[in-house]
């Protein structure tokens, strides 16, 4: 689950608002946006993996908030950790390309839409 926005680190470039799926965040005033609707992260970290600034952190909690203190992400150097390690820092490999190993991500995708469906099909019996 998205557990932190490092203000002073963002640019306000809001590519974690376009890439987030769930419409979590709202975009801010001032430019950092605003973890507004955290109950509806799915942990894709597709707003990790496009904030080329390092300012964000998702902690692999699917259930719960974090509870990791801002000042320990940075110091376990984790914000930003898995685009470095997926190699999105770098520029595109003529032959490999940055999706080379998206797929890794997989697991975590199919079950965010899994979640999504299950909470329509809820929606729907409730309506
Ligand atoms: S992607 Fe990163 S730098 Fe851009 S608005 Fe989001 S947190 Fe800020
Ligand atoms: S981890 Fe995924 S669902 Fe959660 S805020 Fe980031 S982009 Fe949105």
């Amino acid at each position: 689950m998205i557990a932190h926005i490092f203000e002073n680190r963002c640019t306000g470039c809001h590519s974690c608002v376009a890439a987030c799926p769930t419409h979590v965040f709202d975009a801010g005033e001032g430019g950092v946006p605003v973890i507004a609707r955290i109950d509806q992260c799915q942990t894709c970290y597709m707003c990790e993996l496009y904030c080329e600034a390092d300012a964000i952190y998702v902690d692999p909690d699917q259930h719960a908030a974090a509870t990791i203190a801002p000042e320990a992400i940075l110091e376990a150097g984790h914000a930003g950790r898995l685009r470095h390690d997926y190699g999105w820092d770098r520029p595109p490999d003529p032959d490999r390309g940055h999706l080379s190993d998206f797929w890794r991500l997989g697991p975590l995708l199919r079950e965010g839409a899994e979640i999504a469906a299950r909470r329509h099909a809820l929606k729907r019996a409730q309506a």
